[in-house]
């Protein structure tokens, strides 16, 4: 079904550019696939950068590798009987609200990508054991807060930070109390802004009362 859109997507736009070079058609191509009913599909043809299609093809390859015979062997011999190098969760143990980890192979290098060769070498200081969880942060420059972790935790912070935010506003109480005062300050200043607004609004009422008696004139506001 994708493959017959793309293809009436892609002939369309073959059609289109073809038949307005040689002048026969006026018509644009939105104009086209719109009259025509032409869905767009997600192709590269108009809306992804080449940054994108980069990542795309790379993820392309890399499942690809994951598929293979090779990668399952060389992940089952590498990680039998050892633990997350980040963590410390063997395979199958559970930290917090996490899935049973997973042991994988971890590549600290970009270089290591370039070939499914280089993929597969295994060297102390540029792979290492982790688990899923844990390579995957640590593609988002997340690893395990040092402070916190134990048995059954395992936080992340960013990288360059020494400890996640909770052991931070824990070894930090004043940083936390002055968030507190800070929302207590507002809270306060919020409700005396509506208190003075109720009090405005009372006091006009009042003298417009009075203002309405005195002139002996009821309902039109004063007009007479
Ligand atoms: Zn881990
Ligand atoms: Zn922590």
């Amino acid at each position: 079904m994708t493959d017959k859109k793309t293809v009436t997507y892609e002939s369309a736009k073959l059609f289109v550019d073809k038949e307005r070079e040689s002048g026969v058609v006026k018509e644009t191509f939105s104009d086209y696939i719109s009259r025509k009913k032409i869905l767009p599909n997600n192709s590269i043809h108009h809306v992804t950068s080449p940054g994108a299609i980069r990542t795309a093809n790379h993820r392309e390859r890399l499942k690809k590798w994951w598929k293979s015979k090779q990668w399952k062997e060389y992940v089952r011999v590498h990680t039998t009987n050892q633990t997350c190098k980040e963590c410390g969760c063997a395979s199958g143990q559970v930290k917090g609200d996490r899935k049973p980890a997973t042991l994988t192979i971890n590549h600290l290098y970009r270089e290591l990508y370039n070939t499914f060769e280089d993929y597969l070498k295994f060297a102390a200081d540029k792979t290492e054991v982790t688990c899923t969880t844990c390579n995957w942060m640590f593609e988002k420059g997340m690893n395990v807060c040092p402070v916190c972790k134990d048995e059954k935790t395992a936080k992340y912070k960013h990288w360059n930070q020494p400890m996640c935010n909770t052991c931070f506003k824990k070894a930090h109480p004043e940083i936390q109390e002055a968030i507190d005062k800070k929302k207590a300050d507002a809270k306060a200043l919020k409700k005396k802004l509506m208190d003075d607004q109720k009090a405005r609004v009372k006091e006009y009422k009042l003298s417009h009362k009075k203002a309405v008696k005195n002139n002996g004139v009821l309902g039109n506001g004063g007009w007479t």
